[in-house]
């Protein structure tokens, strides 16, 4: 995942997945004197949540030395992920949440001229991905959720998940030894999402046989090789309205702001 001379963009929540692994990166950054880190925060504008995960975030880049962007769904959209909600309701907050996000996040990286994008994705997350994706009847993008993301005609930086194996328990753990403070409540938008139930089921089923999460992750390693056969490769093609890279004719940045009443 890592070169000696990269620069990775690192993706802080402030939570405590995406801080341990600022420390981790950190502390293998330091032996290789090429390699440098930016962090990139989002604030999507969600009140009385955003707010103190940016702060959180600002005062450990500090104390690491690692230098902080912070980009807003404001400056960058022109709105704030509340506002968004409230005026589009067909999907789920998460969903054009996350769209708006990776964006913000590409846009972060590019900024401060990273050649790779760390996401602090842990197990139960990937787990969790690979059991929506069937549920949503979306099987093919199982072929996506790789712990390295490469895009072959380098439009899009590489993106990394260094942490796709550690169960969050564990990520867990390691914020509370290593002293990290981090936003421990969740996202006012989460319980509306499907994932959430996905989660509490795959605890449970994790409680009472442990080690399936580690098995689903295998299985879904095994059906993806079978999945990039079938799957023909996507060309990418210019936005029309923004001229960022997409599959479509409209992006899905695009598509999720169109008609919204700002
Ligand atoms: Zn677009």
């Amino acid at each position: 995942m890592l070169r000696f001379d990269d620069h990775l963009a690192v993706a802080v929540s402030g939570g405590k997945d995406s801080l341990a692994m600022l420390r981790i990166l950190r502390k293998i950054e330091r032996q290789f004197p090429k390699a440098r880190l930016t962090a990139v925060t989002v604030d999507e504008g969600i009140r009385g949540y955003r707010a103190e995960a940016v702060k959180l975030a600002k005062k450990y880049c500090d104390e690491l030395g690692v230098e902080h962007v912070v980009l807003s769904f404001q400056k960058l959209f022109g709105i704030t992920l509340d506002v968004l909600v409230r005026s589009r309701k067909e999907l789920s907050p998460c969903s054009y949440c996350g769209v708006l996000r990776r964006r913000a996040i590409h846009v972060g990286a590019k900024r401060a001229r990273a050649n790779k994008i760390a996401t602090a994705h842990n197990l139960d997350d990937e787990v969790q991905t690979v059991l929506l994706n069937i549920f949503h009847g979306d099987a093919k993008r199982i072929a996506r959720v790789e712990p390295v993301l490469v895009d072959p005609a380098n439009r899009f930086l590489e993106r990394i998940k260094p942490m796709c194996e550690i169960p969050e328990k564990e990520t867990a753990l390691y914020a509370y030894l290593t002293g990290i403070r981090f936003q421990s409540c969740p996202c006012p938008y989460l319980e509306t999402a499907l994932r959430n139930d996905i989660r509490e089921m795959l605890n449970r089923i994790e409680q009472k046989h442990p080690g399936t999460k580690f098995t689903v992750l295998r299985s879904m390693e095994r059906i993806r090789d079978y999945l990039k056969v079938s799957v023909p490769s996507i060309e990418l093609k210019n936005c029309s309205e923004c001229g960022e890279p997409t599959t479509q004719d409209i992006c899905e940045v695009c598509k999720t702001l169109k008609g919204v009443v700002k």
